[in-house]
Formats: C-alpha cells, sequence, structure tokens
C-alpha cells in the first residue's frame, strides 16, 4: 500500500470535508477502522486531515457522520458559543444533513 496512491484517491482532499491538503499533512484513515476488523489495504484507506481524523478516531463512517451532526447540540450548551452567536461574532450554523467529500466527489 502506497501513502501517494491514498493521497490521489481525492486528489489531494480529505475525503471527509474537503480541504485541500499537503501530502505531508495527509493522514491515512481506516474507513472500517483496525479495531473493528478494518483491513490495512488501499480499499479501507481514505486521505483525511488531521482535524478529521482525529475526530474520527475509532468511529465507523456512520458513526462520525452522527458525531458531526451533533456537534450543534452540543455547542448549544455552551455558554461562550451562545454568547459568540448573540454579538454575531459568529453565523447562525446550518443543521443540514452531513454529507462528506468521498461522497460527494468521485474516487480516482
Ligand atoms: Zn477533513
Amino acid at each position: 500500500m502506497n501513502r501517494r496512491d491514498i493521497y490521489n484517491k481525492y486528489d489531494g482532499h480529505c475525503a471527509y470535508c474537503g480541504k485541500k491538503i499537503e501530502y505531508d499533512d495527509m493522514t491515512v484513515d481506516h474507513i472500517i477502522p483496525q479495531s473493528k476488523g478494518g483491513k490495512d489495504n488501499l480499499e479501507n484507506t481514505i486521505p483525511s486531515c488531521q482535524l478529521c481524523n482525529n475526530q474520527k478516531g475509532n468511529r465507523s463512517v456512520e458513526e462520525f457522520r452522527e458525531f458531526v451532526a451533533n456537534i450543534v447540540d452540543v455547542l448549544d450548551e455552551n455558554k461562550q458559543y451562545r454568547l459568540a452567536l448573540r454579538y454575531k461574532k459568529i453565523a447562525v450554523v446550518k443543521r443540514s444533513p452531513i454529507v462528506f467529500y468521498f461522497e460527494q466527489t468521485k474516487e480516482k
């Protein structure tokens, strides 16, 4: 398995958030985590930025989708977040379905 092949799958983008990533900054995510029996091969690996990979951790893709979707609910409980909203330091967040980059883009 070649890191470059994984990087090229999505033309240098994080397969989850779609952010353009430098080759050296790419982390290799296992779609099915190895801790859950996922294989360490090209089919089960996907390029990921450090933030997405760190937050996905040992989650499956569906668990990660749910985690990202629920961040808004977690933020609602944070007073500094609510204060930032009230003073318009941040925009109202959208509650929309999470569609990962790899679901919008064809693998190369
Ligand atoms: Zn990402």
